[in-house]
Order: structure tokens, then sequence, then C-alpha cells
């Protein structure tokens, strides 16, 4: 049987930093599965669709082809998107886009595929509770926001991706908002979560309370 990790949680609590050492020291396949919707909304904005055109959103839902590297890379149709799906235009509509239905059904699909034999580590918001509710360990990462915000901020910059502290605060208080009140897939803290607040801990301790539970279990 196949190892599951899940983790949960807000935008900016950590979730990919966290996923990305764990992965490496416990040998396990990192899904990211924000960088799939964000490759959803991407191709939205390429083929200038708009956020009304729901019928064309889930069709190139459907059609796209999103693939990770070991290493974390994200490629759309074959392109590595990796820093352009990060960008504030995919940052804007990546969450309502991902409250369709649809497209929730098509991603969760796809994330359950790309995990079949696999020992893996997925992250993201629904992980824990629709895709992989039977997961062997669950997580829920969190932080305060002025944290979230910051880290975000400057990891953006280390990126060279532009977006102003002020446009960052702005974006993830939106995208929180959406993210906990979606009909289907909605980021949510349930008793079976380990609860993490990752606001006063350095990477290095979050990702060994992490590996340390999972040893110990
Ligand atoms: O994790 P990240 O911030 O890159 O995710 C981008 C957006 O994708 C989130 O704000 C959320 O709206 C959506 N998402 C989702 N379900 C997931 C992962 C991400 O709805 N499992």
């Amino acid at each position: 049987m196949s190892i599951v990790v899940a983790i949960d949680g807000p935008a900016g609590s950590g979730k990919g930093t966290i996923t990305g050492i764990v992965s490496k020291k416990l040998g396990l396949v990192n899904i990211d599965t924000g960088a799939m919707y964000r490759c959803v909304a991407l191709a939205t904005i390429q083929n200038n669709i708009t956020l009304e055109e729901k019928d064309k959103i889930i069709e190139l839902a459907k059609n796209i082809k999103i693939e990770f590297d070991s290493e974390g890379k994200v490629y759309l149709d074959g392109v590595d998107v990796s820093k352009r799906i990060r960008e504030k235009d995919v940052s804007s509509i990546v969450s309502p886009l991902s409250s369709i239905v649809e497209v929730r059904e098509e991603m969760v699909n796809q994330q359950r595929a790309l995990a079949k034999g696999f020992d893996i580590i997925m992250e993201g918001r629904d992980i824990t509770t629709v895709v992989f509710p039977d997961a062997d360990y669950k997580f829920y990462l969190d932080a305060s926001f002025e944290e979230r915000a910051k880290r975000r901020f400057l990891q953006n910059q280390e990126q060279g991706i532009e977006m102003s502290l002020e446009e960052i605060k702005e974006n993830i208080e939106k995208r929180d908002y959406n993210d906990m009140h979606k009909e289907v897939g909605a980021l949510k803290r349930t008793e079976d979560q380990i609860y993490i607040d990752s606001t006063n801990l350095t990477i290095d301790e979050v990702a060994d309370i992490v590996i340390q539970t999972i040893k110990e279990k």
C-alpha cells in the first residue's frame, strides 16, 4: 500500500516549502494541487476566456495537460510555467475559478490518478477532506495573516514576481474568504488533522514536526 501524506492550509502558510523539504527527506512524490488550479487559470487567460464562460473553462480543464517534474517544476501543455502561474493575473482569478464544481471534479480525478502507485505528499485546500479523506497522515498548516502575507512577499521577491505587500494582502484576504466558503472543496479544519501554527516557528522546526509525526505513527 502506498503512503499518502495530505496537507491543507491557507495561502502563504508554508505548505509548498514544507512539502518540498519533507518530500526530499522521506522520498515522497510531491504534488502541489494549487499549481494545477493555477494552470487552469493561466490557460483561461491565454485563451481569452472570462470567468463568466464556465463551460469553456470546464472544457479547458479537461483538455490541458498538467505535469510535474522531480524538481517540482510545473508544465502546462509541455511548457514550464512554474513562475508564470504565480503572477498577479493568475492569482487574482484562481480562487473564483476553482469554485466551479466541474473544474474541481476534474482536478480531483487528476490528483488521485497522479498519486496512484506512489508514496506521496499532496498539498492544497481539500486534500484532507475530499481528495484523500483516508490519508495516512493529515495536517493543517496555518500562520497569522500578517506572517503569511510577509512570507509570500519575500517569496515573490526571490522569484522576481512584482507584487506589492498591499496587493498581496488584498489577494490573500480575498482568496482566504473564497477558499473557506466554497460550496465544494472548501478549506476546513477537522478534528482528525494535526494542526500546526507556524507563525513563530522556523521552516526547519515545522518540517521536523511533520517528519517526526510521520516517523512516530
Ligand atoms: O496553493 P495555492 O495558493 O497556489 O492555490 C491557489 C488557489 O487554488 C487557492 O487559492 C485555491 O483557490 C485553489 N485551490 C483549491 N484547492 C486545492 C488547491 C488550491 O481550490 N486543493
